[in-house]
């Protein structure tokens, strides 16, 4: 079936040419605790178009956010990324049965090899996580949460946050603690947080999801 409106891209590691998925816009009422959109409709419509953020070459295994056309791998990249691509464990098993998370996944492994900074990587992953809650795929969805917390982690220490990005960097550390069971530590990065927004009217919203959220892992906790 022809969808008119998808274009076709070039896949920079093997070559292959397919047609895209159409990255739309869409509505979200709203988001989760850990940010996730809340969509209209049904979930896995919602974590269709969530998907839709990574484009992945179906022969190799390649996936990006940034289309592929903007990408400028060098020839050491591409070499590094066709390795990684061939010796990842997860890809070799699920490649065939190509499970919703598996662009997140790949854009990952490929995301190490092209340097993306930790926070990045760590957005691959809180994404993925997404996908699975919506997806109902629970023990994944624990594996990207947790490799989200520890991306985020590394970027706290490495990538120079500051200002929004770095108070919901160490909010989303909070929350997936609290998401993971580790209510006390979830308390601890909550706390962090509020530090770092001093009282800016421009992370308002922020305040109150700490506050929220802090008052449900202590119940948890308890
Ligand atoms: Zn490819």
């Amino acid at each position: 079936m022809g969808e008119p409106g998808r274009p076709y891209v070039v896949c920079p590691i093997c070559g292959h040419v397919f047609r895209s998925t159409y990255a739309s816009t869409y509505i979200t009422v709203g988001r989760e605790a850990d940010l996730c959109p809340k969509i209209p409709g049904r979930p896995s419509d919602g974590a269709r178009l969530i998907r839709s953020a990574v484009t992945m070459c179906p022969v190799c295994s390649f996936a990006a956010g940034e289309a592929f056309d903007d990408l400028d791998l060098t020839f050491d990249e591409r070499y590094g990324i066709e390795e990684r691509l061939k010796e990842d464990g997860l890809l070799k098993v699920f490649r065939k049965g190509q499970p919703p998370w598996l662009g997140f996944h790949a854009a990952e492994v490929c995301g190490k090899e092209r340097s993306l900074t930790s926070r990045e990587l760590g957005d691959l992953c809180l994404r993925a996580s997404w996908v699975c809650r919506k997806e109902k795929e629970r023990p994944f969805e624990s594996t990207f949460q947790l490799r989200a917390m520890r991306h985020f982690m590394r970027s706290l220490q490495e990538d120079d946050l500051f200002g929004r990005e770095l108070s919901v960097t160490t909010y989303l550390v909070g929350e997936l603690n609290r998401r993971l069971g580790n209510h006390r530590e979830a308390l601890n990065w909550y706390v962090n947080a509020g530090r770092t927004t001093e009282g800016d009217p421009r992370v308002a919203w922020l305040d109150r999801l700490i506050d929220k959220q802090t008052k449900l892992a202590r119940e948890q906790a308890a």
